[in-house]
């Protein structure tokens, strides 16, 4: 039966993982996957979300039965509330809802499945270069028509505004266009707010559908309602969109899955039926969301002395996050390596797009037992103290070389 099944490709970013852990040797990076680390290079259980956990497990009173399908509703009141932001008139006029997901990706596959079987969508666009989810979520939920829009301008190592705004002018009315909704991600640039602007006015006048990816909702800025700018704009332009948001990054909550995928809609009399809609796509799927993670960002939200801290935590993050691109950029320029490495503090969010080309990457990864993706892209967490200046000598030798 299974004879005729041909072996997919590797998954990039989990095989170089699983090689990072393979590997013995004593200086090893890790600069591929898009988790946070201290400057021990460990992966971080934030305080606040510890203490939350261990008082949700001690409660006498708690069980394991099912959540309803679409979720826990004081984490999806609070999530919607923390991207749309407290103030919001949507959610004042009942406009937006949340459902809750299997972290980001499932919003991104719930958020589609319903576009394509609900709303006949077919045309997708996404960045290039954008997460590399992107394309195989909504091939697999049956969009036939998907496109990249030219995002990145790799002499100049900045945003491609010019070239994204032109792509985008061909888009077919009523097409989905996935937009980072902050720190993108490889490149870790984003428009700015007067681009953002732009961009709203030609998705009214093409009538494009914006789907929002929030996976990064405080790394950017370290602010979470900074950070949020562009989704509230639209909001605030009218737009019926969607938002799909993740708490693996700005709660460390990775392998827990808690995720929201926020409808704003015009009129809220919609609401009844996209709700039913969405239930019925998460019933067929998997029934309903698992609790831990969920329970945890909703308590932290919802109890203003946790959410203070949980705010602090993001900063300590961004924080450090911003400190290790300042120290690259310095030894780099430092050490004389050709180029310019001004991108390296200009972009934001966990990632750098480096600008190292495919065969430079090979010779840190063979060589130097530094793990990053063939693009270039790095995770800046992944760099601390302690190999900061291995990594930045082996970038020089791999540009030089
Ligand atoms: N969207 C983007 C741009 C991402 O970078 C990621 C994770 O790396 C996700 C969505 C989804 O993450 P998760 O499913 O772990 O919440």
């Amino acid at each position: 039966i299974y004879a005729n099944v041909q072996k997919g490709p590797a998954i990039e970013v989990f095989a170089l993982t699983q090689a990072f852990k393979d590997d013995t040797h004593p200086n090893k990076v890790n600069l591929s996957v898009g988790a946070y680390r201290t400057d021990a290079g460990e992966p971080w259980v934030l305080p606040v979300v510890r203490r939350t956990e261990i008082s949700i497990a001690s409660d006498e009173k708690g069980n394991h039965e099912y959540l309803p399908v679409t979720g826990l509703d004081t984490f999806t009141n609070a999530a919607t509330q923390l991207v749309l932001g407290s103030d919001s008139p949507a959610i004042k006029a009942n406009r937006a809802f949340g459902v809750q997901t299997i972290s980001g990706t499932g919003a991104l596959r719930i958020a589609a499945d319903f576009l394509h079987t609900q709303l006949n969508r077919n045309v997708v666009y996404y960045s290039n270069p954008t997460w590399e989810n992107h394309h195989k979520i909504f091939a697999d939920s049956g969009f036939t028509s998907l496109h990249s829009y030219r995002y990145w301008d790799q002499s100049n190592r900045q945003l491609d505004f010019k070239n994204m705004v032109a792509d985008l002018e061909q888009a077919p009315p009523g097409a989905v266009i996935i937009l980072h909704a902050c720190a993108h991600n490889p490149t870790g640039s984003d428009p700015t707010h007067e681009q953002w602007k732009e961009l709203a006015e030609l998705f009214e006048r093409k009538k494009l559908f914006p789907l929002f990816d929030s996976a990064y909702q405080g790394f950017a800025s370290g602010d979470p309602d900074n950070d949020a700018w562009a989704v509230r704009y639209f909001v605030q332009k009218g737009f019926e969109l969607f938002v799909c948001q993740s708490f693996a990054k700005n709660f460390g909550l990775y392998c827990e899955r808690a995720g929201n995928l926020t409808v704003v809609q015009a009129d809220a009399s919609t609401k009844a039926a996209v709700h039913s809609q969405l239930t019925l796509l998460i019933r067929g799927q998997y029934s309903n969301p698992p609790a831990y993670g969920a329970r945890i960002v909703s308590k932290v939200l919802n109890t203003p002395e946790l959410r203070k801290e949980w705010m602090d935590s993001i900063q300590t993050m961004s924080s450090r996050i911003r400190q290790m691109r300042a120290a690259l950029r310095e030894k780099l320029v430092a050490l004389g390596t050709p180029g310019t490495w001004d991108h390296i503090v200009g972009q934001i969010g966990m990632f750098s797009y480096t600008g190292l080309n495919e065969s430079q990457v090979k010779v840190l990864i063979n060589d130097y037992h530094i793990y990053l993706l063939k693009t270039g892209r790095i995770n800046m967490c992944g760099l601390n103290t302690g190999n900061i200046d291995y990594v930045a000598k082996a970038i020089h030798a791999a540009v030089t070389g």
